[in-house]
């Protein structure tokens, strides 16, 4: 029987016979890490599964593993800050377009040029979508 006071599996490297896991029949080399069921089973010895065939398992049920969390984690956040800083660059890059278009004469901006960047809405902000010619169309 098992302790109710002791979790239902322990990680071991320390086995008893047969010394090897039931899936993949790993051998135990003192080392390798392995989950102890608790049970051992007449004529063939203790169960016992290794870390390795565990998390085969566990992503069967879809069931990340804690490093592989904490790894998408920090993924994640440099993601959101290289997402950050590339918005803070769009922004920039956009005031310079700004700045640049009005600096153009109106003249030149509208119908009399040849190139058109593209055209300020009310707000400031470029319209990429009115502009007619330009390197965004
Ligand atoms: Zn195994």
């Amino acid at each position: 029987m098992t302790n109710p006071d002791q979790a239902k599996f322990q990680i071991v490297t320390s086995t008893l016979l047969p010394h090897k896991c039931l899936a993949c029949e790993g051998k135990a080399d003192g080392t390798k890490q392995f989950v102890d069921f608790g049970v051992s089973i007449d004529y063939e010895g203790a169960m016992y599964i290794c870390v390795s065939c565990a998390e085969e398992i566990a992503r069967t049920v879809s069931y990340i593993p804690p490093y592989e969390r904490d790894e998408a984690i920090l993924e994640n956040d440099r993601l959101r800050s290289d997402l950050i800083e590339s918005e803070e660059r769009v922004r920039s890059l956009t005031d310079t377009f700004v700045s640049f278009n009005m600096s153009i004469p109106d003249d030149r901006r509208s119908g009399d040029s040849d190139v058109e960047l593209f055209k300020v809405d009310e707000a400031g902000k470029p319209d990429f979508e009115a502009a007619e010619s330009g390197p965004f169309k």
